[in-house]
């Protein structure tokens, strides 16, 4: 693989930067959170980042893309959200293989309870078999008799919620815990101390709003408060800069557009990131730099997905 690196480095003009993103690492693999990779999936991936590909610092990476000087199968490590598994789970093997890497952390969630998906997320975990009929809440019913009615369940909740107002996102939250009773797990995110150990141990945080709202669902005026708050409330657990910005959900004119893109530079991030798949170029935009992880559950394959991008023209 490293040689299919070289060989494509030598034919391309530049080299480009593969950013890949990862949410919440699993103890142990979960048939109803299918794209999180468990502890052994992420040691193989990082084994084979280590051995084949140049991993680097974010922030490293994109001055050396800026100078001209980024070396081939440049790769970068990111995690969204602020999971407490990156801290229990990554970084202890991230540092077994001497990778750098970067968390985007959503500040508001910072040693608080679940993001709205993982309850949701929790709640169709643990709701007994049967039917789920959600029309009190403006939604419909829902099949729970197979794992895999369990899941598109999930899924289509998770769709519908995701574009909810927020009050009627709660609401839903709400009946589905109503239905499930006690008994739910909590605290699935960092605590601080856990942020601040992140950042001792050489991994870099950067900024994530607030709340993780959808940007394009919020006025200017609350869009800012999310984005510049989300900045300061790090650098106030951190005093140091928050450098980088990734955007919640991530998808260029659905959940966030240029005035989002104008607020994130007003607010002095130096580059911001989407979940648009393929490699970044030295002309690319920085404040809309794209991200993704190759889902193939070989290493093969992933590898030669990671290759592949870093030789395709962005979309
Ligand atoms: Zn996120």
């Amino acid at each position: 693989m490293r040689n299919t690196g070289e060989a494509i480095a030598l034919l391309s003009r530049e080299n480009r930067l593969c950013v890949v993103n990862y949410h919440r690492i699993l103890e142990a693999p979960d048939p109803m959170l299918e794209s999180e990779p468990d502890v052994a999936t992420f040691r193989w991936q990082m084994r084979l980042l280590a051995d084949c590909f140049n991993v680097l610092p974010l922030h490293d990476a994109l001055a050396a893309l800026d100078a001209g000087q980024l070396p081939p199968r440049a790769i970068c490590i990111t995690f969204d959200d602020g999971y407490r598994s990156v801290h229990d789970l990554a970084l202890p093997i991230l540092q077994e293989f001497g990778l750098p890497a970067t968390v985007f952390v959503t500040s508001g969630y910072i040693g608080e309870r679940n993001m709205w998906n993982d309850r949701i997320i929790e709640a169709v975990q643990s709701l007994p078999p049967g039917q789920l009929d959600l029309s009190d809440v403006g939604l419909g019913a829902y099949s729970l008799r197979s794992l895999d009615d369990r899941k598109t369940t999930l899924d289509e909740l998770t769709e519908a919620s995701k574009y909810l107002p927020p009050k009627a996102r709660v609401g839903l939250i709400e009946r589905l815990e109503a239905l499930v009773g006690e008994g739910l797990a909590h605290g699935l995110m960092l605590r601080q101390d856990m942020v601040v150990n992140l950042d001792r141990k050489g991994v870099e945080i950067g900024a994530h709003t607030i709340s993780h709202p959808i940007l394009t669902s919020l006025d200017d005026g609350d869009a800012r408060f999310e984005i510049r708050g989300g900045k300061e409330e790090l650098e106030a657990i951190l005093g140091k800069p928050v450098r980088l910005f990734a955007y919640p959900n991530g998808k260029i004119g659905k959940d966030f557009d240029m005035r989002h893109v104008d607020m994130v530079r007003e607010a002095g991030f130096s580059a911001a990131f989407t979940t648009a798949v393929g490699a970044i170029t030295r002309d690319q935009n920085r404040f809309q730099l794209p991200r993704s992880r190759p889902w193939d559950s070989s290493p093969f394959l992933f590898g030669f997905r990671l290759l592949r991008w870093l030789t395709q023209s962005p979309p």
